[in-house]
């Protein structure tokens, strides 16, 4: 189903008399716009779900808190783009993919970059990766006092000959050279930081550093973790051999299998995590990728919680970025193309739950995601997804919703979060033997070397800064 003509001039940025509404709707503040009763500018299923206060309770010990800090690949007030935090009772925590406005919730949800270490990118498209700068870069002075590592996919390794014979590729596009791009592109801003205390000689590089050797266990030590894309954790003959093992520590297995994806070197993750009541619980999280039998196969364990993109048709794609479908018709096919390559319809993601669910393995809860989640959109899915799974529990993500599983079931709620909310800030630093900052000096008190916050300022333009006793004078 499309969604009418006449419902997209209503709803999205048309242009008329010239001037684009679009974004004197988004400005519209959320209550008001709620209020006016316009499906395109609420969400009902969201606003709906019982509240949750973030921060006022602590996780059960057998208990799995999966809370969703961005949602869509188009980042706007309502949703950032795609991550996703999931916390286990034992005190864990995972991130997978960080887009660009996701830090924002995870701030709103009382989490701050101390819990933003272990991130598990399914590829490098920037809305899945795109506030990892800010990330890696601010980490070491908002509580991460130890290196940042990521999982991705290696190398495509793809090469590409066209018609005339000219040769594209190989790139060096996997994770190890994107994570050696980002230290080097923040050089000036992880410098300038570094008077802080960032290096810690008691820290303990984790089992999962692939290359202890290197000793890294500064702050701004970024260690990417490649992971070879095409393995499925079984043989060409279909037997197990474990080379898709991304994590393996205390009860928590994340697998990958690969996600089909505009381009090569794209994953899906798999997170199973043994309680100590000795049963497992279990998400899948697809990343970006059309609908595939890898999925399948993967979620026929009968996981928790299966999280999978979903796209809207083409038409009603253009028609929300402010453009009647009718008369543009090769910007609908241009979106058609990036489908095909792609992406996941309502129709196919009902599909593969409709698979598993006649194998008995549908998941407790499934969640489409990478989506604009609003009501009109959410109809639509929701009603194409029922076409082939018409009984399961199913529902959209948005940004702030947040699911407690449990060996009991999966509950769903949206947290109560402030616009004006501060990071929470744990100072308290887990480690006794800090190594003296990279801009230090000796402290005049302690005699031990304290950081040096000036002595990267340029010597003339320091002098000309105000003397304090001036503007303290009153
Ligand atoms: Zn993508």
């Amino acid at each position: 189903m499309e969604i009418t003509r006449r419902d997209l001039l209503k709803n999205s940025a048309v242009t008329v008399g010239g001037l684009a509404l679009g974004s004197a709707l988004s400005i519209c503040s959320t209550s008001s716009a709620q209020s006016s009763g316009d499906p395109a500018q609420m969400n009902s299923l969201l606003a709906n779900l019982p509240p949750y206060t973030p921060g006022s309770e602590t996780l059960g010990a057998n208990e799995m808190r999966i809370s969703f800090m961005g949602t869509t690949c188009i980042p706007m007030i309502s949703q950032a783009a795609v991550s996703v935090l999931v916390e286990l009772g034992n005190g864990d925590c995972f991130v997978f993919d960080m887009g660009t406005g996701s830090i924002v919730k995870y701030w709103a949800m009382g989490i701050n970059l101390d819990k933003i270490y272990r991130i598990f990118l399914t590829h490098l498209h920037a809305d899945h990766m795109g506030d990892l700068p800010f990330v890696y870069g601010f980490g070491p002075s908002f509580g991460r006092y130890w290196p940042l590592y990521i999982w991705g996919p290696s190398d495509s390794n793809f090469k590409y000959t066209n018609p005339m014979g000219n040769v594209r590729g190989p790139f060096a596009d996997g994770t190890k050279a994107y994570c050696g791009h980002l230290t080097e592109m923040m050089r000036w801003h992880n410098e300038s930081q570094a008077f802080l205390f960032t290096s810690f000689a008691d820290y303990v590089i984790p089992p999962y550093d692939p290359n202890p050797a290197l000793k890294r266990i500064d702050a701004y030590d970024l260690v990417p973790i490649e992971l070879p894309w095409k393995n499925t954790g079984k043989d060409a003959r279909g037997n197990p051999n474990n080379d898709n093992i991304a994590y393996n520590q205390k009860g928590v297995k994340i697998t990958h299998f690969p996600a089909v994806h505009c381009r090569a070197a794209s994953l899906s993750y798999k997170l199973e995590w043994t309680t100590p009541s000795g049963k497992v619980l279990s998400m899948i999280y697809s990343g970006d990728t059309l609908p595939n039998h890898y999925m399948i196969d993967n979620a026929r364990s009968g996981v928790d919680v299966l999280i999978h993109e979903i796209v809207m048709s083409a038409s009603n794609w253009i028609g929300k970025m402010g453009n009647d479908p009718a008369t543009h018709p090769r910007a609908v096919q241009q979106a058609q193309n990036v489908q095909d390559s792609s992406h996941t319809t309502h129709k196919a993601y009902g599909y593969i739950l409709n698979q598993l669910s006649k194998q008995g393995k549908a998941p407790r809860l499934a969640v489409g995601t990478h989506f604009q989640a609003t009501d009109d959109t959410i109809k639509l899915a929701l009603e194409d997804i029922r076409k082939w799974y018409p009984n399961g529990d199913v529902t959209i993500a948005a940004d702030t919703m947040v699911l407690n599983v449990t060996p009991g079931g999966v509950t769903k709620r949206r947290a109560v979060v402030s616009n004006h909310a501060w990071p929470i800030i744990n100072t308290r630093i887990p480690y006794s033997k800090p190594q003296p900052p990279k801009y230090w000096q000796i402290d005049p008190n302690t005699r031990r070397p304290n950081g040096n916050p000036v002595a990267q300022l340029d010597a003339d333009q320091y002098r000309q800064v105000i003397d304090k006793s001036l503007y303290n004078a009153i």
